[in-house]
């Protein structure tokens, strides 16, 4: 499988180049240069398989001679049967006659983003020993990207890992789930300063080109393919436990970087019977305003009760609008190009059609999201987190009742959003028990200025000694 820049200027490349670059060099992003198909007789098959199994048969041709099959198998079962504490590996909970929540939230950091962070430390592992090359990988978190990394590449050979979040502004329990993480190849970082702070200095490392390319810098947020890729398999699991391919099924996905729904329209491209993809945002509604008007402007952020959600521009977006445009890099760039000089872009009749075709958008602000959270748990004894409520409200608001099931997307465990939690059911949710003494657990890390030269001196020490 071949790889090409969104914005057509940069190297194609291989699987196994793609994952180790993140990136494209012309900042773009990379994405397959044909998509593979499945027959509805392929779909089929699926029903009833072992989720790793499942991953298997969705991911082979993505990683088409980079990885033979003995390989990517050994890894899938490591992480889907090994890493998840679910025999289910990502299971459907039914709360009403025609809805259900798709649960990914049982791997080790308590939401989605470990189907991908746990696969992708595998893969930087193999193919940094392969070619006997290390990786640093830099990035900022204000939630959950960062834990599920650290997770994804604690005690790994030749790989450290830099996690930079803004000093006091994460909960305890975030906190607390990427510094209790001891090993040598770990360095948590506190900056003096915001989560933009943060995600300054992470852009200013990887803008000096000398510096990265003497550390082997690369990231882990969802710009990495292998990330997106990963997210595509649950869909044809959750579908074909429903009835696919005879029957379609809706989706509604708690939506921030658009990289998660994105993976679903990948499934569909692939040849899923969806039906609706349900863009689910807070009140940083970027996209549900662009679903209405035609236009995609940027707009401030605001804190709210579903954090991992509070982005303003969804850099996944873009691999959408390559598939808008025809494929073709000039328009892409275009686009980009306007979004940066004047914060916004109208789309052309035509993309802004296909985009309404395919999806729906709902903002579902904090009072509606604690209100679904409370319905939800006296109608049905289900407690969901925020991000999750935030899918089910907009579910109900964009799908028929008796249409196509409607499956919500539950990113996150409702212990890591706790105080939410209690104050909108009464409910105070436990932590499963490999974390139960997490409050109790040693820290470790330290404390940065807001400072670039001080931050690469100390990523140029490496990892702990
Ligand atoms: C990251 C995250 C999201 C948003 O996912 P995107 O792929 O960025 O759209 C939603 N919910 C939770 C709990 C998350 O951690």
């Amino acid at each position: 499988m071949k790889y090409i820049s969104t914005r057509g200027q940069a190297d194609i490349l291989d699987f196994e180049g793609v994952t180790m670059a993140g990136l494209a060099r012309d900042g773009g992003l990379y994405v397959p240069e044909a998509l593979p198909s499945l027959s509805a007789e392929d779909i089929r098959a699926l029903r009833g398989l072992p989720y790793a199994e499942i991953a298997f048969r969705v991911i082979r041709p993505f990683v088409e001679g980079s990885l033979t099959d003995a390989e990517l198998k050994a890894m899938l079962d490591a992480t889907y049967a090994g890493a998840f504490r679910h025999a289910a590996t990502a299971p459907l909970v039914q709360l009403a006659p025609n809805d259900w929540v798709l649960e990914l939230f049982h791997g080790p950091t308590l939401a989605f983003k470990d189907f991908a962070l746990q696969l992708l430390g595998r893969f930087f592992d193999h193919f940094t020993a392969k070619r006997g090359e290390r990786l640093t990988i830099l990035g900022a978190t204000s939630g959950d990207t960062g834990s599920a990394a650290i997770e994804g590449c604690r005690g790994r050979d030749n790989v450290s890992i830099f996690m930079l979040h803004p000093k006091g502004r994460v909960s305890e329990v975030q906190r607390r789930q990427m510094t209790t993480v001891i090993e040598k190849n770990v360095v948590n970082i506190a900056i003096d300063g915001t989560f933009d702070d943060c995600q300054a200095l992470v852009k200013a490392c990887f803008n000096d080109h000398a510096f990265r390319d003497r550390v082997g810098l690369t990231a882990v947020n969802s710009i990495n393919w292998a990330r997106v890729m990963a997210q595509i398999v649950y869909y044809f699991a959750a579908a074909t436990a429903l009835g696919a391919p005879e029957r379609a099924v809706s989706f509604s996905v708690p939506t921030g970087n658009f990289g998660d729904i994105f993976a679903g329209y990948i499934a569909k491209r692939m040849g899923l019977n969806i039906d609706k993809l349900v863009i689910a945002t807070n009140s940083n509604d970027i996209l549900a305003r662009t679903l209405k008007t035609g236009r995609y402007e940027r707009g401030d952020v605001f804190a709210t009760l579903s954090p991992s959600m509070d982005i303003q521009i969804s850099s996944n977006f873009e691999r959408f609008l390559f598939d808008l445009a025809g494929r073709d890099g000039d328009t892409v760039r275009r686009y980009m190009d306007a979004l940066t000089a004047e914060g916004g872009f109208a789309l052309e009749g035509a993309h802004y059609d296909a985009l309404k075709a395919t999806f729906a958008a709902e903002r579902v602000d904090d009072a509606q999201t604690a209100a679904t959270m409370k319905a939800v748990h006296e109608a049905t004894g289900y407690v969901a987190d925020p991000h999750t409520a935030v899918g089910i409200k907009a579910a109900e608001d964009c799908l028929p009742a008796t249409g196509a099931p409607r499956v919500t997307l539950a990113t996150a465990h409702p212990a890591k959003f706790g105080d939410a939690v209690i104050k909108a059911t009464g409910v105070t949710p436990t932590l499963p028990a490999h974390m139960a003494d997490l409050m109790d657990r040693e820290e470790r890390y330290l404390t940065l200025a807001n400072d670039m030269a001080a931050l690469q001196a100390r990523i140029l020490e490496g990892g702990w000694s």
